[in-house]
């Protein structure tokens, strides 16, 4: 039988697992990444003692099979972690999810949600909602989307929400049962809501050590070499600017809009559909500072505009071994993007600023280590146009023997277990 050339783009979780399920099984395949090292945005990188990954990074496991593998993988090195995840807005913090934990809020505004959510789930939903502000509207009523799902997520999505849809929201926004919320109304409520209440990271080292256990047990990955064409008539890709390599099969991590720039030929209609992808993209700093800070929270969502992050998330509560003894480490997310752009040259101030005027940064922390990363595609947006285009370029690359993967590849709302799932599906989709 004639062996097929199998050849993955990327060594993020996505490629690595794609080229791990091949290779365990004693499929030949060849991996391409174009940084220095493997990992994509599943990595970490120490400075001076600090150990920070690139933004908040913490493992969900909805999935028996990837608990198994990330822990086989690991070899040991994971802690599992209860979350202490907080919202601060009107001068409060309240527990993670807002809509179970009104008993937090001042008494008005948690009568106004209560109330309004009581009303929408007593009348019973005749018609679908025709996008994302709606779905929010009449799932939660008009008290909580008004005093936290609508200004979080339009801080966090950068658009429209009514120019949203809402098919993705089942995996990430917890709907808790009537009865949930007047029991947070009345105390703080401790149940396991949505799929992030307990949360896997490594003791030791950060996140980076997943990719790296990954590449330590495959052969034939290949680094600082980016694939700069694709080229579907010959069913080859250039690395380098130079080298030409055939393929039978082509696995591709690479985000769909860097895609659109190497891939050669290109129907018209296709590339009208790759220009209609949206996303928005992510402000990344991590500051490493001495003396204690937020000592048992793991992260906090700011949905008011007096902050300019939406989220700030602590290192030094998922594991000891990432920052010095009698030093902390944070993280901060700025959402941006073409419809809502920031200056980059002030938001390093702005977000230093906004940390001290919420008490999260102290007189008694004094900043030793920053370290940024600007994450250009954050999160795809679901828009009106997501499905048609997705499905279009999906459609194209799968007729060109290419098998779009991960999060960006794919352009799918994923979390790295969905990323590993989803290099295994593409590995499954090039054996058949
Ligand atoms: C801000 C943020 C926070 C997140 N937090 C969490 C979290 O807490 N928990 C969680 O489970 N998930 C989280 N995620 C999601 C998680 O990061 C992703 O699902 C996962 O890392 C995606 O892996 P991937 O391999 O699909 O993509 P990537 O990690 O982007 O990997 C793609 C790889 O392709 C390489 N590449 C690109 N172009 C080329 C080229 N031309 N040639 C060769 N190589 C190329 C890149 O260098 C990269 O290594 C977060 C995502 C973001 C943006």
């Amino acid at each position: 039988m004639v062996k097929k050339k199998i050849v993955i783009l990327g060594a993020g979780l996505a490629g690595l697992s794609a080229a791990w399920h091949l290779q365990n099984d004693a499929i030949e395949c060849l991996v391409f990444e174009k940084e220095s090292d493997v990992g994509g945005l599943c990595r970490s990188r120490k400075i001076k003692d600090f150990i920070f990954d690139c933004d908040g990074h913490l493992l969900h496991f909805r999935n028996k099979y990837t608990l198994q593998l990330v822990k086989k993988l690991l070899k040991g090195n994971l802690g599992s972690h209860k979350r202490s995840a907080w919202i601060n807005n009107f001068g409060v913090f309240s527990r993670y999810p807002f809509q179970a934990n009104l008993s937090a809020l001042p008494e008005k505004i948690a009568k106004e949600c209560l109330f309004e959510f009581l009303k929408v789930s007593q009348s019973p939903q005749v018609r679908a909602p025709e996008n994302f502000l709606k779905w929010i509207n009449s799932s939660f009523g008009k008290g909580i989307s008004k005093n936290f799902m609508v200004p979080y997520n339009r801080k966090f999505w950068t658009v429209p929400l009514d120019k949203m849809t809402f098919g993705w929201t089942d995996n990430f926004i917890p709907r808790p049962k009537p009865s949930e919320v007047i029991e947070g109304f009345f105390t703080e409520n401790r149940h396991a809501f949505g799929y992030n209440s307990t949360f896997w990271y490594p003791r030791k080292s950060g996140i980076g050590q997943l990719p790296r256990a990954f590449e330590q047990r495959l052969g034939n990955v290949f680094k600082n070499c980016p694939v700069t064409k694709i080229d579907l008539d010959k069913k080859e890709i250039t690395v380098c600017g130079r080298r030409k390599i055939k393929f039978d099969s082509l696995i591709s991590t690479i985000p769909l809009p860097e895609m659109v720039k190497i891939i050669w030929p290109l129907p018209a209609d296709i590339r009208k559909m790759f220009g209609r992808l949206r996303w928005n993209s992510i402000f990344n700093l991590n500051l490493g500072m001495k003396g204690d800070c937020q000592t048992e929270k793991h992260w906090i969502y700011f949905p008011h505009k007096g902050s300019i992050f939406f989220r700030v998330g602590f290192f030094h509560n998922f594991s000891n071994d990432i920052v010095p003894y009698g030093n902390s480490a944070l993280y901060t997310e700025v959402a941006y993007s073409k419809n809502r752009p920031i200056d980059k040259s002030k938001v390093v101030s702005r977000i230093i600023r906004d940390l001290n005027s919420c008490g999260i940064l102290t007189k008694d922390n004094k900043l030793s280590v920053m370290d940024i990363n600007d994450i250009k595609y954050g999160y795809p947006i679901y828009d009106q146009d997501y499905s048609r285009a997705t499905a279009a370029i999906r459609g194209f690359l799968l007729r060109n023997k290419i098998i779009a993967c991960g999060r960006y590849g794919n352009w799918q709302y994923m979390s790295m277990e969905d990323a590993i799932l989803d290099g295994r599906r593409a590995a499954d989709k090039v054996r058949r």
